[in-house]
């Protein structure tokens, strides 16, 4: 059933825990009920939430605020390596994971406790330990907020690099997913070479796609803010990639920094090592800080507002390129 709201709090809709209002909430439980909302007209602008994890209110929201409830998860289709399974765009992230993991369909492990649901892993193709979740994204359907009408969107139309997705690019605000469809292994192939894992996973067992999930866990557990305790967004910002020259440069001046190589060619950075080599890591004013474990996550300690931590980011960046002359870009999906 439709559930709809005027003037809603969101607080309770995003995790660094910003008290601000929506004009219009509108909870959906299926694409009819969906397409039903936008053909009787909606108050512009639409965002989309899931759970809210990656999202920086700066005011009340002046339009209608979209929010999926299309749960389950259905086999469409089903061979010996492997398995396509449709999933609704409002299941919890780690849900499906903990799903998956069960039925012994392998692949997203890495990805386990990361909050958030179903359809923003589409949108912002999320990563961790070496694995993304557009590596296993078959087919995102969605909706077209302009007419209603349906769309289908192919792996390549999906377009994920690091963190990105035709839905933050020409796409972005324009379609509500509805349905993700994954392709997940059932004979493993894991991914190990990241954080140790290979070294803790040995010292628990024989390695299975449970066990791995049991690791991942207890290290993200250890590094993070748990956010029912401490508002947070996760990791603020991207790691930044620049040109070789530059990275040379910087390996001359910092031996001590971690440089990866790119596909094309280029420099990944470590941009909490260079935000804690900037002296960032614990640092706290007024209500907002930046997390003691893990310098790349933004805490909010209790009633900061989106502006304020807004600020505080942007010192981070001026710092960052005032020491290395690199330009630190956000994860975070700020919502004026
Ligand atoms: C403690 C913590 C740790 C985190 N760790 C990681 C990590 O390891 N790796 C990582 O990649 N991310 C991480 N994140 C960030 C966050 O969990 C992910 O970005 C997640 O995918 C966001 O999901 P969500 O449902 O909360 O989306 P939201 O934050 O609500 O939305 C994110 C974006 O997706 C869009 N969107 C959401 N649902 C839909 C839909 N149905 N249709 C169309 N657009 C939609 C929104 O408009 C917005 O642009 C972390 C966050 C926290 C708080």
């Amino acid at each position: 059933m439709l559930d709809r709201y005027s003037l809603y709090s969101l607080l309770g809709h995003n995790t660094f825990g910003i008290d601000v209002k929506a004009a219009q909430f509108v909870e959906f439980d299926s694409e009819e009920e969906l397409i039903n909302i936008i053909s009787s007209g909606i108050q512009k602008p639409v965002l989309t939430i899931g759970a809210g994890s990656n999202l920086l209110f700066m005011n009340d929201f002046k339009g209608t605020v979209l929010h999926s409830r299309i749960y389950g998860a259905e086999v469409i289709a089903e061979s010996g390596n492997d398995v396509l399974l449709r999933v609704g765009s409002g299941m919890n992230w780690d849900n499906l994971i903990a799903y998956t993991v069960e039925m012994g369909w392998q692949g997203l492990e890495n990805l386990s406790i990361i909050p958030g649901e179903v359809g923003a892993s589409a949108v912002q193709n999320v990563g961790a330990y070496g694995v993304e979740a557009g590596d296993f994204i078959e087919r995102v359907d969605a909706i077209a907020l302009c007419d209603g009408s349906k769309r289908c969107f192919s792996k390549d139309e999906c377009r994920y690099s690091y963190r990105n997705s035709i839905f933050k690019m020409e796409e972005k605000d324009k379609y509500v997913i509805t349905y993700v469809t994954y392709r997940l292994r059932k004979k493993p192939e894991y991914v190990l070479d990241y954080a140790n894992l290979r070294d803790l996973v040995a010292a628990k067992g024989a390695l299975t796609p449970a066990l791995l999930r049991e690791v991942i866990k207890e290290v993200r557990s250890a590094k993070l803010p748990d956010v029912s305790v401490l508002g947070s967004a996760g990791s603020f910002f991207m790691n930044p990639v620049v040109s070789r020259e530059h990275a040379a440069e910087l390996a001359m001046q910092y031996p001590q920094m971690p440089q990866y190589d790119t596909a094309d060619g280029r420099k990944k950075l470590s941009a909490a090592w260079l935000i804690d080599t900037c002296g960032w890591k614990g640092k706290k004013v007024g209500n907002v800080g930046v997390y003691k474990s893990q310098p790349l996550v933004i805490v909010n300690y209790g009633g900061a507002t989106g502006k304020e931590i807004l600020d505080f980011s942007m010192q981070i960046v001026a710092s960052v390129k005032e020491k290395f002359g690199v330009t630190l870009v956000r994860e975070v999906n700020v919502i004026e």
